[in-house]
């Protein structure tokens, strides 16, 4: 490659990731893989070492990706949060060990490198006062409520120095992100990619009360600055943190280049039974002293590297393409394949999600494809390395279980079927409908959902309320008592609010505090069934895809027929606010700052809809204080008068709970 070429080259590498590095620090939506990433970055990297005249400042080397966004307040970090060199091989680790030794004789501490977003976390005087993103390592965004929400994350620290900035890695637990995954296929959403894009986007949230649902984790990996305390080695560091009650980062100290790469090497075989993941190895000379006099560029320090290990894919053959119908009718296709080992298992299926992604894909039964475990726990089909000449698979437009028709609805990246009364719907629903937050009908698990599913003797939720004891008996593990039990747990549920049984017909998008508004506004089922899409609009927090969601639901005449079932079998349709509104009765609240959703009108009115008062000033007779953002002299008299404080999230949890 000569001069001018290389120039043109290098300078479309720099644009190309600078618009990869939008996409994933900045939307958390990266568009390729990050061995793909790495090796663009790899290619600029060999480019820049054969021509060093061409680099210019805004050289992916020379900065880190991210950027704060204005949707947050800004953070100036005093200390830098840089990113880490990464290398590929055990020979650049010797390499990196060489330039070490040419000044030191280095202890080595080497730990999993966690793959989740850096943040930092200042405390003063023992005291969480604000946490932040890297954002471009110099700037980032203040993000202290939502970091808040990470319950490991300790609030006040038994030392109570005058400063303390620690730095760790915010990730979502493997079997979060799986949960996370389905639900986000059952809503119709775009799944998030993996563990990372969920904890990013998670912590990144406006409403820290998304934050706080989504199970994040912490460890902490590095003190960045202290006051009041001294240490002479990192390994001290992250043991003192530990002490403090801090998740810190696993790490062990190696005495020689040899026994990290040996300790590296296990990681690797450790790193798929952890459960979060990780993007590789870290090796950090341990000695704070030699660490400071080997420095940094503005983007690494020179005292550490990361190893990246190469990632686990496996080639194999698609041989079909089944198709599962969940509990709100949605389609999902899965992969069925020729079996491979990955992470330790052995896998031969692999969800595709949705049409669009199977575009992406450009997938047909009988090609080549390269699988790998997103977040070493899900399979996911890669890319297709060899097609072998099929049609490109597109879903049915039918019920594969029904045959009823299957639509997309609006920009949702579902196909669902349309049929309520789809069999391939029934166990989930009906498991749906028996829930603890639902009807509440104990003795109703998914194993005898299946027994009275597969038997025929349920067919709608509707049914259930037509056994008798000669059916239950007939059924698997039941003797005289428990039969007994299990009529008397539906008979029950006849007595429940109506807004339980509106939450349990699995209407899209309803939850339980979105049946409770809607009975609150309309007052009774039938008062629901008969609302406008304005009427509904009309409630604050509707928006037109939860009002097309229930009115959609009412037009369908087989749900009309269910809902005739229930009236006749005697489930109330009234809504006695009186009896779910006494809740709070002589309780006495105040609220105070700015909360995450509620305005403060709205708060105000649900708590009064539970028979609870709202007073403007804190006084020994208040129950509970609760506060938002920004709160000032109330909370601080609630907590020298020990007041029990809430956050919104709690108050709706008490609202919505038993
Ligand atoms: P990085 O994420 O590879 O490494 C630096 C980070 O490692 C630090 O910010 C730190 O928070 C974290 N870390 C985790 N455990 C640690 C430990 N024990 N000690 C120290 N640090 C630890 O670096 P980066 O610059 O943020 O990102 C580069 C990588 O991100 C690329 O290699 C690529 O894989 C990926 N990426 C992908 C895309 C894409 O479009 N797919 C775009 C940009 C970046």
């Amino acid at each position: 490659m000569n001069k001018e070429e290389a120039k043109k080259r290098l300078y479309e590498l720099y644009s190309i990731i600078e618009e990869h590095n939008y996409n994933y620090y900045v939307l958390d939506a990266p568009t390729v893989e990050d061995d793909e990433y790495d090796r663009l970055m790899r290619e600029v990297k060999s480019i820049e070492a054969q021509f060093p005249e061409l680099v210019t400042e805004d050289s992916p080397t020379r900065h880190v990706g991210g950027a704060a966004v204005s949707t947050f307040e800004k953070v100036t970090h005093t200390v830098q949060m840089g990113s880490l060199q990464d290398v590929f091989s055990e020979e650049e680790l010797y390499r990196f060990d060489s330039t070490v030794r040419s000044e030191f004789e280095p202890a080595y501490s080497v730990e999993p490198k966690i793959d989740g977003l850096s943040v930092s976390l200042e405390y003063r005087d023992g005291v969480l006062v604000r946490g932040s993103t890297r954002g471009d390592g110099f700037i980032g965004e203040d993000i202290t409520e939502n970091l808040r929400t990470i319950k490991t994350i300790p609030r006040k620290l038994a030392e109570k120095l005058p400063l303390l900035e620690v730095r760790g890695e915010v990730y979502m637990p493997r079997d979060s992100f799986a949960k996370l995954v389905a639900e986000q296929e059952e809503n119709g959403e775009q799944p998030a990619k993996n563990p990372r894009n969920a904890a990013a986007g998670s912590l990144r949230q406006k409403d820290s009360s998304v934050t706080a649902k989504r199970s994040l984790g912490i460890f902490i990996f590095n003190v960045q600055q202290v006051e009041g305390k001294s240490f002479t080695r990192h390994s001290e560091t992250l043991d003192w943190l530990a002490e403090l009650g801090f998740p810190t980062v696993g790490h062990k100290v190696c005495q020689n280049i040899d026994e990290a790469v040996a300790r590296i090497r296990e990681i690797g075989e450790e790193k798929h039974g952890y459960p979060y993941d990780t993007d590789g190895a870290v090796i950090k000379v341990d000695d704070l002293a030699q660490r400071e006099s080997l420095g940094s560029t503005a983007k690494v320090p020179k005292w550490a590297v990361a190893f990246k290990y190469p990632p686990e894919e496996k080639e194999t053959v698609l041989r079909e393409i089944e198709v599962n119908v969940g509990r709100t009718g949605a389609l999902t296709p899965v992969a069925i394949f020729d079996t491979v080992q990955l992470a330790g298992t052995a896998v031969s299926r692999a969800s595709l999600h949705n049409q669009d992604i199977m575009d992406r894909l450009g997938i047909a039964v009988g090609d080549t494809i390269a699988v790998r475990k997103a977040g070493e726990i899900i399979p996911e089909v890669v890319r297709v390395t060899k097609h072998g000449g099929g049609v490109l698979y597109r879903l049915p437009d039918i019920c594969p279980v029904c045959g009823h028709p299957a639509e997309k609805c609006g920009d949702e990246a579902a196909v669902r079927c349309t049929n309520p009364g789809c069999p391939a719907q029934l166990l989930r629903r009906l498991e749906h409908f028996a829930s603890r937050d639902a009807m509440n009908i104990e003795g109703l698990g998914e194993a005898v959902v299946k027994q009275l599913a597969d038997s025929g003797l349920v067919k709608s939720p509707a049914d259930l309320y037509e056994l008798n004891e000669q059916d239950v008996l007939s059924l698997a593990g039941f003797k005289a008592k428990s039969a007994g039990n299990l009529l008397k747990a539906i008979e029950n549920s006849r007595q429940n609010q109506p807004d339980r049984l509106l939450y349990a017909l699995g209407i899209r998008g309803i939850g339980r505090r979105s049946a409770e508004l809607l009975l609150r506004k309309f007052g009774s089922i039938d008062g629901v069934m008969n609302a406008s899409r304005d009427d509904i609009l009309s409630i604050d927090s509707f928006g037109e895809v939860l009002a097309d969601s229930v009115t959609a639901a009412f037009a369908d005449g087989q749900m009309r027929e269910l809902m005739e079932k229930f009236r006749e079998y005697g489930l109330k349709f009234d809504y006695d606010k009186a009896a779910s509104g006494d809740k709070f009765a002589g309780l006495t609240f105040v609220l105070t700052g700015t909360l995450p959703t509620l305005k403060r009108e709205q708060a105000k009115e649900m708590i009064e809809n539970m028979g609870g008062k709202c007073a403007g000033s804190v006084s020994k007779k208040t129950n509970y204080v609760v506060a938002g953002e920004a709160a000032g002299s109330k909370l601080t008299k609630a907590q020298e008068l020990g007041v029990a404080i809430l956050t919104e999230q709690q108050l709706l949890e008490m609202i919505n709970g038993e």
